[in-house]
């Protein structure tokens, strides 16, 4: 049993600065969780505090039943990927495999065992007599990862390991670490996980659920689809999906006895679910939210509620272009599917198309709270 348990966790570094505003997560045993937020939020500060290579200020942490805020990062069970691989330059790959089974003088016979299992997982077999300069920067990524699966550890954490490399590589390591995680809880050995990046790709691909952090403090935790589709808070709706949700200021009024969100010179009828969602909110600032996709494009007018833009910019990415429209003084970003957007842009840039938002996709925030209140 490896659940991890984050309570009340706090760091304040030695300068007076906090960087961890009491956080509370639990991740379950043998789940795969993803922290992720941009720079300095506190994601790796929080990894080192799990892994023992940072002090707690306050609160405690927990692996399995033990408190482990006061034991040495070798008694925690534990074992860590970082971003720079951090192989020993003279031994070879076999020998960084093997290395940390020896100091803890374990039986010849077994480290051989393990070592052989890791580097059959991550097919590392044609490359155990290289050094780590003859390895190209996935290869020594592997090997990285080949070195914490030998120690059988009950929790893996995982700091940033794919940054280093290049987009190719980084979608086929993400593919391994997530496959073998699976194998891993296939063969009744499941090690929970802790993995941290900046990333959201990585976040929405590997993580059974993920943890989005701003500033040292957790936004929310959740199923990527969760995350993607009822972002609590506009923070979370603009940091994940690429790309970002379009977040533009607007006013709930009342048109009429029904409840309306005004866009430009527009005023965009709510469905009866979210009206009664904001009810309370008539009159008062918020931003609404849409994803790209939500919104279709025409040369001509829609039935129901729509509006105009300008077509500034458009860019192909095969199967579907990202298209710019100027609305008032903002700009809306839309993906829409080559087949439909190709007839559009025969007549070129720079005039106006009508737009419409999937009104039961849009989200509504509260402009002081930044709240998601149309959930
Ligand atoms: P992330 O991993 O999300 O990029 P970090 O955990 O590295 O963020 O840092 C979180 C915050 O703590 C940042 O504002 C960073 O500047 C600050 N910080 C990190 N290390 C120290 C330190 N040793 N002393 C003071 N502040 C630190």
């Amino acid at each position: 049993m490896a659940e991890v348990v984050f309570n009340n966790l706090q760091k304040v570094y030695t300068n007076g600065f906090k960087a961890v505003h009491g956080i509370n997560l639990t991740i379950a045993d043998g789940e795969f969780m993803v922290i992720v937020g941009p720079s300095g939020c506190a994601k790796s500060t929080t990894l080192r505090m799990l892994a023992g290579l940072e002090t707690i200020s306050g609160g405690e942490v927990r692996i399995g039943d033990r408190v482990v805020n006061n034991l040495a990062p070798k008694s925690r069970g534990i074992a860590m990927v970082f971003q720079n691989y951090a192989l020993y330059p003279h031994m070879t790959v076999k020998e960084n495999l093997a290395f940390g089974l020896k100091l803890s003088k374990l039986p010849k016979e077994q480290i051989e065992e393990q070592v052989t299992e890791a580097a059959k997982i991550l097919e590392l077999g044609e490359l155990m007599d290289r050094l780590p300069r003859q390895l190209s920067g996935g290869q020594a990524q592997r090997v990285a990862v080949g070195r914490a699966i030998v120690k059988k550890p009950d929790v893996f954490l995982f700091d940033e390991p794919l940054s280093n490399l290049d987009a190719k590589l980084r979608a086929s390591m993400r593919i391994r670490i997530s496959d073998l995680h699976k194998q891993l809880k296939k063969s009744g050995k499941p090690a929970t996980t802790v993995y941290v990046t900046h990333d959201q790709t990585e976040a929405m691909t590997m993580g059974d659920r993920i943890c989005v952090m701003k500033l040292g403090h957790i936004m929310q935790v959740d199923t990527p689809d969760n995350l993607y589709h009822f972002p609590k808070n506009m923070f979370v709706a603009g940091f994940i999906g690429a790309p970002e949700m379009n977040i533009k200021p607007s006013k709930l009024v009342e048109q009429d006895g029904k409840i309306g969100l005004t866009v430009g010179n527009y005023t965009l009828e709510l469905n009866q679910y979210q009206q009664e969602k904001v009810a309370a909110h008539v009159g008062e600032d918020v931003f609404f939210g849409v994803r790209p996709e939500f919104i279709a494009i025409s040369e001509s007018p829609f039935e129901g509620n729509h509006s105009q833009g300008e077509l500034v910019r458009v860019e192909n990415m095969g199967h579907e272009f990202f298209v710019y429209l100027k609305v008032n003084d903002f700009e809306l970003t839309c993906r829409i599917p080559s087949d439909d957007v190709k007839p559009i842009l025969k007549n070129g840039l720079h005039r106006p198309v009508y737009f419409k938002f999937d009104m039961n996709k849009c989200h509504i925030f509260d402009a002081k709270t930044e709240k998601n209140i149309s959930l």
